[in-house]
Formats: C-alpha cells, structure tokens, sequence
C-alpha cells in the first residue's frame, strides 16, 4: 500500500476513535428516525465571555394575542388518549402569541395540549418548567425521563435528584429559586435522544420561558442542550466551562447530570461543580438576587 494512503488510513481510524470516545462519554443514544441535531459548525469555536442579558425579549417577538388564559404555567398536562398522529412534525411555527416579554403562562398556554410532534404519542404528560418565574439561573436539559413524564415535572428522577443535591447543598441555592426546563417538553421513547424536528418543534417554546425567566445566566446540560443553544453540534467535553451566549444571555455549558451519574469520577464531579460555581457567580455579578439557604 502506498505511503500517503497509508498515512490517511490512519489518521481516518484515528478520528473515529476520537469519535467513539466522545460518543461513549456523552453517551449517546441510537437514533430511531430522522437526524440528531445537525452539525451545521462542526468546529466549535468559544464565544467570548458575554457581559450582560438582554434588557428583554428581542424585538421581533409578535404582539400578544389575546392568549391570556389562565392555564398553570408547571401544570401537568395529560395527552389526550386519542391524539392523532401528527402528519408531519411542525418544523416552523412563525407566529409567537404571547407578549413581549411573555409570562409562562402565556407560553404554556400556546403549548397547549401539544401535538406538534410525534413525541405527543408517546407521553403521559407535558414537562413544561419549574421553579422561579423570575429566577435569575435558568437550567436546560435534554427532554423528560419516566418519573418526569409520570409527575409532569422536569428533574424529578435519579438525574434530577443530583441536580437537586448540585443546586442546593453544592451551590447552596434553593432549587425553587431557579428555573429548569428541557430543550423538549415531552419524554422520547426509551429516553432517546430528541431529533432534531422534535426539538426544532418545541424550540419557540423554550425561547418563551427564557424570554419570560429572563435569566441573568443560563446552564445548559449536556450535548444535546448546549448545541441547541450554540446552533452547532458541540462536543460538551470540549465546550462544558467555557462561556458561551444565545441570543444575549450568558450560557455555561456543563455535563448532564444523567452523564455524571454514569461517569461519577472526582474528575467529573470537580468540573461540574466549577461550572455550576461560575455560573452562580457571574449571575449574582450580573446584578442577580439568589438567595442562599442558611
Ligand atoms: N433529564 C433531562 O434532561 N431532563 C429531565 O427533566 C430529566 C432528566
């Protein structure tokens, strides 16, 4: 065999490697139908450190519609057992109904008894936020497990009780003093990672809680979450503690919880505890009030 050919041989195998690796420590999923987010910026680049959130929601959200009803913003929500399939998942969805800023209620009240993509099928309930309608740490994960689906609530599970623990005994901050959601609002099946028309069907409705919470910081967890947010297909073991921003806000990415339950190493463990310590300090730097648990 040729030398050159040789030398791409190698390196070749050499990437895939590197690929495995990532794939493993991230843990990914089998991907059912469809694509994962798409790598639209392979290579990810860091933003520079950010200053300070938007002052509110950006200007091109829509006026409000008369969407004011009083649907609870954390209430869960059952799919009706007779959902129709959804012919196609709805990828755009132009037309924000709610005010500028919204409240969650208005978002959750467009959310409705959401069909918009195949996830509705599957669900026992909506996952639509918890925590602090004004908190100034807004958390983003992936999409609901089990016990998230069954209570309605995101979090709730194994991941979510060390989230729970990381926020409150690491950071010492209560958990209903922030804010926590998912990238999509319903489980996937078999918790597999959302595709991206899944997510891209739920996205206006994260941007509504953000734009409703207007956090001072955003923590995104894990893959999936960060690279929505970034608009690239992110590896979180080379981005997690780096600042980042989406559409203004201040964005520290860091391992999900569920990836630290599996790989629970001090190594592991110390980065996200500085991640969570960064974000927690530029967001009281930012003028936020968290309180802390005495
Ligand atoms: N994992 C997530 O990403 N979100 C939840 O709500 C629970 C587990």
């Amino acid at each position: 065999m040729d030398r050159a050919l040789a030398d791409e041989l190698r390196g070749a195998i050499a990437a895939g490697r590197e690929w495995l690796r990532e794939a493993l420590e991230e843990g990914i999923e089998v991907y059912e139908r469809g694509a994962p987010i798409s790598a639209r910026d392979p290579e990810p680049a860091p933003a520079p450190a950010p200053s300070a959130p938007p002052p509110a929601a950006a200007a091109d959200d829509a006026p409000a519609s008369a969407t004011r009803a009083a649907a609870s913003a954390s209430g869960p929500s059952r799919a009706p057992a007779s959902a129709p399939a959804p012919a196609a998942t709805a990828l755009f969805e132009p037309v924000r109904p709610w005010g500028s800023p919204p409240t969650l209620e208005e978002v959750r009240a467009a959310l409705g008894e959401c069909t918009r993509c195949r996830l509705a099928q599957g669900r026992q309930r909506i996952v639509f936020g918890d925590g602090a309608p004004d908190a100034d740490l807004l958390f983003v994960g992936e999409g609901p497990g089990e016990q998230e689906d069954l209570q309605g609530l995101p979090f709730v599970g194994r991941a979510g009780e060390l989230l729970t623990q990381m926020i409150e005994k690491g950071l010492r901050v209560p958990r209903s003093a922030v804010y926590i959601c998912n990238i999509v609002k319903c489980r996937p099946p078999n918790n597999r990672v959302p595709l991206a028309d899944e997510v891209a069907a739920c996205r206006m409705f994260l941007d509504g809680q953000i734009d409703a919470v207007r956090p001072k910081v955003i923590v995104a967890l894990g893959k999936p979450a960060t690279s929505l947010l970034l608009g690239r297909e992110v590896s979180i073991t080379r981005v997690r503690g780096i600042w980042q921003e989406y559409r203004g806000y201040p964005v520290m990415p860091t391992f999900h919880p569920a990836f630290l339950l599996r790989q629970y190493t001090p190594e592991n463990r110390r980065k996200v505890w500085e991640d969570l310590k960064a974000a927690l300090a530029r967001a009281r730097e930012l003028g936020g009030r968290i309180p802390e648990l005495s």
